[in-house]
């Protein structure tokens, strides 16, 4: 009797297999060699057979070669706009074909007419302008902590900083952002009480060692009932008299006022209340690449720029094209799901139950709240519906391919649309579909 696994393919031969080696030439031997090895173990296990090992090692290459990378793609179906854990802000189709422009060579720091080194990133920072045009200068950098970091270090080595005791706030993942500031040389002074805090708490504290005033919008909590606070105005106004700059840290990225997020702080309107230097995230409510944002007073930003730390907080062109295509473009994803309206988003939802009880799925559309998420506005709620399915959707949908990922609430799995683009219902559609037949909400692509 001859053992049928010993005639399981040689490695050699497999990866000259015509079929397996254009695949080979997009994955790289190192980790073709990794599929095949494992594929002949479970053939010599007993798990596959013999003539399927081929095949599988095609299929598993084909899988590794679609998916570049170990990320993988997600459908948000939780109403949460600004997810921290799916990477915050979805681009647009602009800017993602920017970013696949920029990828390559490009002048991001030379002027082609003149053969000479130009101002790294100067369309971007000119978009910046044009869309704030109170701020006289723009700096981008890595991310919002980056712009505090850098603008605290600037102005406030070996100085002091005044700030709101109110305003000393953890960002999430147990960052503190006076923990940054001082990591890096400033000294940060506590004005006021937790709840409450004057413009007379900043003069009170006003030293020769004052190196800048800060406000810190607080974007992941509310102090409600017995509060307050200085405005922009005031303590602008209370930095003028002394000669002492107002950094405002906004947070969320948003540069001008938007109605739907009535107590969220925007670059214009702070720059304009009086504010030196607003710093801010690109990838929150602005909906760009993670990015962080100076704009303000230009001598202040040149300080900023012209500081050592500036180099080592940087942004890499990638950022730069994604950022600028979002400020010239269309309107984001972020700003488009915040602003998506409920009854829009009703007839969606009702035409994707329909869908699905049609197939025999038990499903019930009920009105939820969406919320802006990571981003800010923690209070405000967004209108919106879900698509109601049992509970036990969720785990098959978030091993699927794409995953889903659903919101769980009161032991029910509720599928919100407002963060799925038209162009991925139908994946999603057939997800939830696979997973009603009892599958893993695979759609049978890539999964190997
Ligand atoms: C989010 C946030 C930051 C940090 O910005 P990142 O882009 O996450 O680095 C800083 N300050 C405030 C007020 C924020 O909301």
């Amino acid at each position: 009797m001859t053992d049928p696994r010993r005639a399981i393919p040689r490695t050699d031969a497999l990866l000259a297999d015509p079929e397996v080696a254009v695949l080979v030439a997009r994955v790289g031997r190192g980790r073709a060699k990794s599929v095949v090895v494992e594929t002949q173990a479970a053939a010599r296990e007993g798990r596959l057979s013999v003539e399927r090992v081929q095949p599988v090692v095609v299929q598993r290459l084909a899988a590794l070669a679609a998916s570049a990378t170990s990320l993988r793609p997600v459908i948000n179906a939780t109403g949460v706009v600004v997810h921290t854990n799916l990477g915050r802000a979805p681009l647009g189709p602009a800017a993602r074909e920017a970013v696949f422009a920029a990828a390559g060579y490009v002048d991001v720091e030379l002027d082609l007419a003149d053969g000479q080194r130009a101002r790294r990133g100067r369309g971007t920072l000119a978009a910046l302008r044009q869309s704030v045009p109170e701020a006289e200068d723009a700096l981008v950098v890595n991310n919002g902590a980056a712009a505090l970091l850098l603008a605290t270090t600037a102005l406030g080595s070996g100085r002091e900083l005044l700030v709101s005791r109110g305003e000393m706030v953890e960002i999430g993942d147990g960052f503190r952002l006076p923990d940054l500031i001082e990591s890096a040389g400033a000294r940060l002074r506590e004005v006021g009480t937790t709840n409450r805090t004057t413009v007379e708490d900043y003069r009170a504290a006003l030293s020769e060692r004052t190196g800048a005033l800060l406000k810190v919008h607080p974007s992941n909590f509310r102090v409600t009932g017995f509060t307050a606070s200085a405005t922009v105005g005031e303590l602008a106004e209370l930095g003028r008299e002394h000669g002492i700059p107002l950094v405002v840290d906004t947070g969320s990225g948003l540069l001008a006022p938007d109605p739907a997020l009535p107590d969220e702080p925007d670059a214009a309107s702070v720059l304009h209340a009086g504010a030196d230097l607003v710093t801010a995230s690109g990838d929150k409510l602005l909906g760009g690449p993670q990015a962080g944002l100076v704009l303000g007073s230009a001598e202040l930003v040149a300080r900023l720029r012209r500081h050592p730390m500036a180099r080592a907080l940087r942004v890499d062109k990638l950022t730069l094209a994604a950022l600028e295509a979002t400020l010239l473009g269309p309107e984001p994803p972020v700003p488009a799901a915040v602003h998506a309206s409920a009854q829009v988003l009703e007839k969606r939802t009702r035409a994707l139950a329909d869908r699905l009880a049609g197939a025999g799925v038990p499903v019930e559309v009920v009105p939820v709240a969406g919320r802006v998420g990571g981003g800010g506005a923690p209070e405000v709620p967004l209108p919106g519906w879900a698509v109601a399915l049992p509970e036990g959707y969720a785990a098959p949908l978030r091993h699927g391919d794409p995953a889903v990922l659903a919101r769980l609430e009161s032991g029910r799995c509720l599928v919100d649309l407002r963060c799925v683009p038209q162009e991925q219902e139908e994946d999603l559609v057939e997800a939830l579909l696979g997973v009603a037949a009892g599958g893993s909400g695979a759609t049978g692509r890539g999964t190997g």
